[in-house]
C-alpha cells in the first residue's frame, strides 16, 4: 500500500493534529503485507495508536467496540465481505466518524467517484490515492487533518442559527454584507474584477455561510430580495471604487430561483441604471446546474440582462451535466471552471484532460475562462500553461470587505505577482 523506503525520512516533516495522536488511525485494508507497510509508515510518522481490519465489517465492528472512534481511517476500495464503498455508506450514518483517506488500485476514474460520494455523504476526506501511495502524499493528506475538519464544521452550519426569521430581518435591516474576491488575469496578473460574495452575520455574531442561507433563502421566497440587497450593496462599492479612479467590475451570483422570477431582470436594469453604473461593468454568475431547471425562465431572463449589455457566466461549470447542446443555447460570456476540476489536476492526468477540454471549450467559444478556488502554485502554472485566462483562489486572495479592496489592489498583487515570478509562471 505505501512505499517504504521515504516514509521513515518524512516523519521530521509531518506536524500532526492532537486528535491523531490521542485517537490514533485505523487501516483498513484485505492485504496483510498493505496494512504492515502502512503500519510501519503511520509509526515512523509518531503515530502510536494504529488499528488494524482485514475487510469493512471488521473494521465497523472495531468501531463499535472502540471506546473513542479513531482520528482517521485508511481506505482500502475492494475487500471481500464488506468493501470500502459500503464502509464508506456505514460511516456516513455514525454522529462521531473518522475523516477518511482512500487508497485503491482501481483507476483513477472509480476513485475519484467514490470520493466525490464520500463528500456528498458528509465525511472528511483528506485524499484518495492509487496504491501505493506515496508517503509524501500520505503525510499531506495527514497534515491536512486541522484544516479539512474545521472546514467542514465551518460548512455544515451546525454551530448557527438558520432561522428563518432572522434572516428576514437581516435582510430588512441590511444586515447581510458583500465581501469581494478578486479575479486575476493569468498573462498580466492584473486584477480583472472581483465576485460578489454574500456574508450574514447573526444576532449571535457568528458567520452564517452562504451554503446555509442562500437555500434558506430560496426555500422561503427570500431570494429576490437577497440578489437586490447584494446588488444596492456592489453599487454602491463600485461607485466608491470609481471615485478612488478604480473601474472594477463585479460579478454577482444569481439563483436558479430567482432567474424564474419574472420581474428580475427589469429591477437588476433598473437600479443599475439608476446607480450610473455602464452595463458591461456588471456581470452574472449562473450555476451550470440552475440552467436545466427551468428552461423558458431561465432563457428569458438571461437573454434580457445580456441584451443590456451585463457579462453572463456559467458558475461552477463541470459539475452540473449539462450538454453541449443546453450550453449552447445560452449567451455566455464567461466560464467558470469547478474548483474540483483544478485541486485535482496537477496530480491527475485525467482530471488534467478534463480541464484542458473545458478551457479549448472556452475558447472555442470566444468566451473568457476563469478557473475557480486556485489554491497552489502547481494549479496556477498548470492552468497558465493549458491557456486558462483568468484566476480565482485562496492562493491570490480570500474574500474581504469591500473597504480593504483598493489596498489590496495597489499592494497585495504586487507581491502575489512577484511570486509567481519567481516560481516561473510569470
Ligand atoms: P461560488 O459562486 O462558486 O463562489 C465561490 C466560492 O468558493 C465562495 O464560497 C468562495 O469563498 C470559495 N472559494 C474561493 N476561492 C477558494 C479556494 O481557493 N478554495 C476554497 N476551498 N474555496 C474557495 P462562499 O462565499 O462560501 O459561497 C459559496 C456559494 O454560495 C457560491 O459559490 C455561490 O454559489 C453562493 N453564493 C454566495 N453569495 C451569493 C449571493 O449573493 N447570491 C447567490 N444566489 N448565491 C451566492
Ligand atoms: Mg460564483
Ligand atoms: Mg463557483
Amino acid at each position: 500500500m505505501i512505499s517504504l523506503n521515504t516514509s521513515a525520512n518524512l516523519s521530521q516533516a509531518v506536524n500532526l493534529h492532537e486528535n491523531i495522536h490521542g485517537r490514533g488511525v485505523m487501516v483498513v485494508d484485505d492485504s496483510s503485507m498493505h496494512r504492515y507497510s502502512a503500519h510501519l509508515c503511520l509509526r515512523a510518522f509518531g503515530i502510536n495508536q494504529v488499528y488494524e481490519a482485514a475487510n469493512g465489517k471488521l473494521a465497523m465492528d472495531q468501531l463499535g467496540q472502540l471506546a473513542q472512534v479513531p482520528a482517521v481511517m485508511l481506505l482500502d476500495l475492494e475487500m471481500p465481505v464488506m468493501d470500502g464503498i459500503e464502509v464508506l455508506q456505514q460511516l456516513s450514518e455514525l454522529s462521531n466518524k473518522p475523516a477518511v483517506v482512500l487508497a485503491s488500485s482501481s483507476d483513477e476514474v472509480l476513485i475519484s467517484a467514490v470520493a466525490t460520494m464520500a463528500e456528498a455523504l458528509g465525511i472528511t476526506l483528506l485524499g484518495a490515492f492509487r496504491k501505493p501511495v506515496n508517503p509524501t502524499d500520505l503525510a499531506d493528506a495527514l497534515n491536512s487533518y486541522n484544516v479539512g475538519v474545521c472546514l467542514i464544521d465551518e460548512a455544515s452550519g451546525d454551530a448557527v442559527s438558520t432561522d428563518v426569521g432572522q434572516l428576514k430581518s437581516a435582510l430588512d435591516r441590511a444586515r447581510i454584507q458583500v465581501f469581494y474576491q478578486p479575479k486575476v488575469e493569468l498573462e498580466s496578473m492584473r486584477v480583472v474584477g472581483v465576485e460578489a460574495l454574500a456574508r450574514w452575520k447573526n444576532q449571535q455574531g457568528e458567520w452564517v455561510q452562504p451554503s446555509v442561507f442562500i437555500p434558506l433563502a430560496e426555500e422561503h421566497g427570500l431570494i429576490g430580495d437577497l440578489t437586490l440587497s447584494v446588488l444596492d450593496q456592489v453599487l454602491q462599492d463600485m461607485n466608491g471604487w470609481w471615485d478612488q479612479g478604480q473601474y472594477i467590475s463585479v460579478a454577482i451570483n444569481l439563483s436558479a430561483k430567482s432567474l424564474a422570477e419574472f420581474n428580475l431582470a427589469n429591477e437588476i436594469i433598473q437600479r443599475v441604471i439608476r446607480q450610473g453604473i455602464p452595463a458591461h461593468y456588471l456581470t452574472f454568475e449562473i450555476t451550470e446546474s440552475a440552467l436545466v431547471v427551468d428552461l423558458p425562465s431561465a432563457l428569458a431572463t438571461i437573454s434580457r440582462l445580456r441584451l443590456k449589455g451585463f457579462g453572463i457566466s456559467i458558475d461552477d461549470y463541470g459539475t452540473g451535466f449539462s450538454s453541449m447542446q443546453q450550453l449552447s443555447r445560452f449567451p455566455f460570456s464567461e466560464l467558470k471552471i469547478d474548483r474540483s476540476f483544478i485541486n485535482g489536476a496537477p496530480a491527475r492526468q485525467y482530471m488534467r484532460n478534463i480541464l484542458k477540454s473545458a478551457i479549448e471549450m472556452g475558447q472555442r467559444l470566444g468566451i473568457t475562462t476563469v478557473a475557480e478556488g486556485v489554491e497552489t502554485e502547481a494549479e496556477l502554472h498548470l492552468l497558465k500553461s493549458l491557456g486558462c485566462k483568468q484566476v480565482q483562489g485562496f492562493l491570490l486572495a480570500r474574500p474581504m470587505p469591500g473597504r480593504d479592496l483598493i489596498g489590496w489592489v495597489e499592494q497585495d498583487l504586487q507581491r502575489k505577482s512577484t511570486i509567481c515570478q519567481t516560481s516561473n509562471i510569470g
